[in-house]
């Protein structure tokens, strides 16, 4: 006899593991089943998100940028400092006790709601029975009247560049070198390639990136990524754009890349190499297949809008369909699934996600750039503020970058706010909240902010659309004649 749940939850990445706990609070008899084991070999809770990608890339981010900033900011703070040192090994330590610390939290709390916690390998079975194969190679079954899948996602492999021992990497091998490399090559300047990137050109390595596409950060409005590559480009990070790498050689712990662009074919030596091309569904072998669940032709589990898929009763979430790639999103996705299942109404609104690169400066965005509302014909008005002109950016030594809001030239409603700059990924929450609530230019515009913050950025952005921003004076846009 299999053990039966209200609820099987298989995967407890940030899209798993707070479907299971909203699923808990709700009153729903939840199991979870997740086969991460962490580099001592022990079941670890949290997916990609705690232990192999956004916290222990953060906690690098932060350690790197400290140690830059020790070499570089000080000074003109009238701080000196002799015999700064560096060492990558303790650098390394303090972010996996972070993410031990995080992970042991997610058990606690899985303790506390009583959710039954399966390590292994799940397997979708006809009836939403799920096969579990534990580590230690034991079977077991159970059933759930409902069933989350939330798998999550791989990195995608290059044929050009199969990983090798620590030379040749993914983004989970480039947070675990414990020296610097002289020389990182790094294939992709999407997120991952940029802010770890970042993190290894901080401690000291000289930094290059070979991205296929000719636009940089394609998915960015043009005129934060164009200043964002600009800024990069100043802290030393090599950026070359429509670079297709044909081949790579490893020779005396070295790789030598081929690549070609628009000016022909070139190679290129570096120490190591990092891999961030993409990420792909982790939905291999999932189900079986009498269960009969639905993929698309990338392997994304098919959903509609409220996650559900073509099985009764069993829905999807997270990395694993459709949507960008990001914690946050699945785990709305996760409660709602969760609130779904007990009855109650709810849903996630994909307009106002936001997206953040945590690079210095910070890149963040919420809705609609300008170069997508011209493609729908959609008429805007936008309005810019730059850093340089705010007093707290000022004193924070923190002038590069700007925020631009877009809003609906008929009803002033707010369609996009796009920030390059100090702190941009806190400062985004307050436009994901007024977006959330449907509010005009003119609503921020009037709203009072502390002085001096940078949010005040927002304000005058905002002040901007209407050509009344007060530290920068009349702003006349393109967009606004
Ligand atoms: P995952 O977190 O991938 O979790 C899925 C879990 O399911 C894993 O534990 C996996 O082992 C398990 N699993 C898979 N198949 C099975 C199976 N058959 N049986 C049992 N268990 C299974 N996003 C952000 O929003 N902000 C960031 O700052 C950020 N930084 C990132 C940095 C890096 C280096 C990387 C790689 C990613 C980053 N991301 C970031 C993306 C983020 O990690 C993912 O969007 C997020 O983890 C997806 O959550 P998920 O729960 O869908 O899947
Ligand atoms: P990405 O899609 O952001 O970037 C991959 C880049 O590689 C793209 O610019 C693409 O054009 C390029 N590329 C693809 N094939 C290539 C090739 N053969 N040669 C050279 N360039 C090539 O993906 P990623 O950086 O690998 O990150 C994976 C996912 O993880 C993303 O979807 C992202 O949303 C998520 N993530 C989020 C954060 C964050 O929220 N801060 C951080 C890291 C990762």
């Amino acid at each position: 006899m299999s053990e039966n749940y209200d609820v099987i939850v298989i995967g407890a990445g940030p899209a798993g593991y707070v479907a299971a706990l909203r699923c808990a609070q709700l009153g729903l008899r939840t199991a979870v089943v997740d086969d991460w084991l962490d580099a001592d070999g022990n079941p670890a809770l949290g997916g990609t998100c705690l232990n192999a990608g956004c916290i222990p890339s953060k906690a690098l981010l932060e350690s790197s940028e400290l140690y830059d900033r020790m070499q570089h900011d000080v000074k003109a703070h009238g701080i000196g400092l002799k015999g700064l040192s560096l060492d990558v090994t303790a650098m390394i330590a303090n972010k996996n006790a972070i993410v031990h610390n995080l992970t042991r939290g997610i058990a606690a709390l899985f303790e506390t709601s009583h959710i039954s916690w399966y390590p292994g390998r799940g397997r979708l079975l006809p009836e939403r029975e799920v096969s579990i194969t534990q580590h230690t190679g034991g079977q077991q079954q159970i059933s759930g009247r409902h069933v989350i899948l939330a798998t999550g996602s791989l990195p995608i492999a290059l044929d050009a560049a199969p990983l090798q021992g620590e030379i040749i990497v993914d983004s989970a091998g480039a947070l675990d070198w414990t020296t610097v490399p002289r020389r990182l090559g790094i294939i992709g300047a999407g997120v991952i390639g940029l802010e770890l990137g970042s993190v290894w050109r901080r401690l000291g390595a000289e930094v290059t990136l070979l991205e296929a596409q000719d636009l940089f950060l394609a998915m960015a409005d043009r005129q934060i990524a164009s200043t964002a590559r600009r800024l990069f480009a100043r802290q030393g990070l090599n950026i070359h754009l429509g670079a297709l790498v044909k081949a790579t050689r490893v020779t005396d712990g070295a790789v030598e890349l081929e690549y070609q662009d628009g000016t022909g074919a070139h190679t290129l030596d570096v120490d190591r190499l990092i891999v961030a091309v993409g990420r792909r569904p982790c939905t291999e072998d999932l189900a079986a297949p009498a269960a009969d669940l639905l993929l698309d032709e990338r392997g994304f589990i098919h959903v509609d809008d409220n996650c559900a898929t073509n099985l009764p009763c069993v829905y999807a979430i997270g990395d694993a369909v459709r949507g960008p790639m990001l914690a946050h999103k699945g785990s709305e996705e996760g409660s709602a699934v969760a609130e779904q299942i007990a009855g109650q109404h709810s849903e996630v609104n994909y307009d106002t996600i936001p997206s953040v690169v945590y690079t210095q400066p910070e890149i963040a965005w919420v809705g609609q750039t300008e170069e997508a509302l011209k493609h729908a014909g959609i008429a805007f008005r936008s309005g810019i503020f730059p850093f340089a002109a705010s007093g707290r950016a000022r004193a924070m030594q923190a002038t590069d970058g700007m925020v631009k809001v877009l809003s609906d030239a008929e009803s002033d409603r707010v369609l996009g706010v796009h920030i390059v700059g100090a702190q941009a990924s806190e400062l985004i929450g307050q436009a994901v909240l007024a977006m959330e609530f449907g509010a005009s230019s003119e609503d921020i515009a009037r709203t009072v902010f502390a002085h001096p913050t940078l949010s005040e950025a927002l304000h005058e952005a905002s002040l901007a659309v209407d050509n009344r921003a007060i530290h920068i004076g009349r702003n006349r846009s393109p967009a606004n004649p």
